[in-house]
């Protein structure tokens, strides 16, 4: 044997290299990545918001026979249930063969994604133009908003309880709106300011309109605009000014997911964080037939805002719903919860060859080399981090290798260079063990982000290993 092919074997045994998916699948096996991302790619068009996701899940439950359970029902083995957290958050659960004491599978995803919310009184108009302002939500590059078509979302509930949802900017034929922008020409000011400074929050005011109310053919001159747009909206949704007062209203990027690249491997579009890993382990848990162990999956709201609420992930509805559950079958809930795990399924930063002073090599996702898990997140010195056990991470990595799960263990970025959390250390603080898994994503928080159709199906068999 030449000392050369004696080193290859060698450097195979000892040393730890990432694979790419074209490395380590088969033809079908690639092929079936880009069909399955077609089903993913339809699902992002159609819940751009927390609601939209879950009433989007909340059909899909119940047609595949999952009944809808309240605190102190009696459920038993088999049983698929769901539990609607006011419409913005929900739980798919299916009750395992084993006993419950051997703790309960979690994976806890996020359905909200960073997006402009309408202020309560949004409405004004100034110069001919009626505009609504905003409030942003989550963490956003302000530039990047302006000059792209705007959809609106959500829903509106009037003083007497009913709602109406809208939905404006997606349909064929439909208008969109926009936030604009200075020309180049006249931005010497503008192109003086640090990036960070350059756009205000106050200053991202969307146009709406830019006609008053006619009267009997005749501009209304006072407020005009403003009364044309509620004339608009009164006779589409039957709203009045005041019913903004109690509204749910976003402004998110309009229009539909594509394929970017002349290969057609990677999916462009909004809110992949983290609807990515919400569709992937909700398909895993729907494919997965009488589980061993019980599963509660559940599809947060407001984790882009610190997951603080009634429908974020420090709300106590998943502990109510393990002691509901322990309490029906006979078991401490004390003693589930020791015995659980979790996934955090939550999207990870990809490295971008055109931003690499920010990752460092070794220890970042690299796209197409599969689902990113993390053994750990936070900022600076592991600030504000969910940091797995080497037991758990161990179990992980068995459980993914021996289902043959693509898979890369990855940081956010270089030391020092930033950082964030998920809501792991929601969970792990419930005596839960949690590690963080997600799909690497290029331009995370940006209107149109990018990821890997290798890396979303990837992520679908390490739910589905996490399931078995
Ligand atoms: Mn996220
Ligand atoms: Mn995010």
């Amino acid at each position: 044997m030449s000392t050369e092919s004696k080193n290859d074997r060698l450097s195979e045994k000892l040393l730890y290299k990432k694979k790419s998916v074209f490395e380590t699948k088969s033809r079908d096996e690639l092929d079936k990545m880009k069909r399955f991302a077609e089903g993913y790619k339809d699902w992002l068009n159609d819940a751009k918001t927390e609601r939209e996701a879950t009433a989007s899940m909340l059909s899909v439950l119940k047609a595949e026979g999952f009944r809808e359970y309240s605190f102190g029902d009696a459920v038993k083995s088999g049983d698929k249930l769901y539990f609607n957290n006011r419409g913005k958050n929900i739980f798919a659960i299916i009750i395992g063969e084993e006993s419950i004491d051997n703790g309960v599978r979690i994976c806890a995803s996020h359905i909200d994604s960073p997006r402009l919310d309408l202020k309560p009184c949004p409405i004004f108009e100034s110069e001919g133009i009626g505009y609504f302002k905003t409030h942003y939500y989550g963490g956003i590059k302000k530039y990047q908003w302006t000059t792209i078509p705007l959809a609106l979302h959500g829903v509106i509930t009037r003083v007497d309880g009913s709602s109406v949802d809208v939905n404006i900017g997606e349909d064929e034929g439909d208008p969109v709106f926009c936030i604009s922008d200075l020309l180049p020409h006249l931005a010497k000011d503008q192109v003086q300011k640090k990036l960070g400074e350059a756009f205000s929050g106050e200053g991202l005011n969307i146009m709406i309109c830019s006609s008053p109310y006619m009267e009997d053919n005749v501009p209304v001159k006072d407020e005009g605009v403003r009364l044309n747009i509620m004339s608009i909206l009164n006779d589409k949704y039957g709203i009045i000014e005041s019913d903004f007062l109690s509204a749910e209203l976003t402004a998110v990027p309009a229009g539909k997911s594509v394929d970017v690249g002349l290969d057609r491997w990677l999916i462009g579009g909004y809110g992949h964080d983290d609807r990515c890993c919400a569709y992937t382990s909700f398909r895993a848990l729907l494919d997965c037939s009488s589980p061993k162990h019980t599963l509660i999956f559940t599809f947060a709201d407001k984790e882009e805002v610190g997951s603080e609420g009634v429908t974020g992930m420090k709300c106590y509805a998943l502990l109510d719903i393990i002691e509901n559950l322990a309490a029906s079958l006979g078991s401490n809930p004390a003693v589930v919860r020791n015995n659980s795990m979790c996934l955090s399924a939550d999207v990870s930063a990809a490295h971008d060859p055109n931003y690499p002073e920010v990752t460092e090599k070794n220890n970042s996702a690299i796209l197409h080399c599969g689902v990113a898990v993390a053994k750990y997140t936070g900022s600076r010195g592991k600030s504000g981090t969910n940091e797995t056990t080497s037991e758990f991470a161990s179990y992980i990595r068995n459980t993914f290798d021996r289902e043959g799960v693509v898979w890369q263990m990855a940081e956010l970025g270089k030391v020092d260079q930033g950082g964030g959390g998920t809501v792991a250390m929601y969970i792990s603080e419930k005596n839960i063990d949690t590690i963080d898994i997600g799909v690497p994503v290029i331009s995370m928080h940006a209107p149109f982000e990018i990821i890997s159709k290798a890396d979303l199906y990837e992520a679908y068999l390490a739910f589905s290993a996490f399931c078995k």
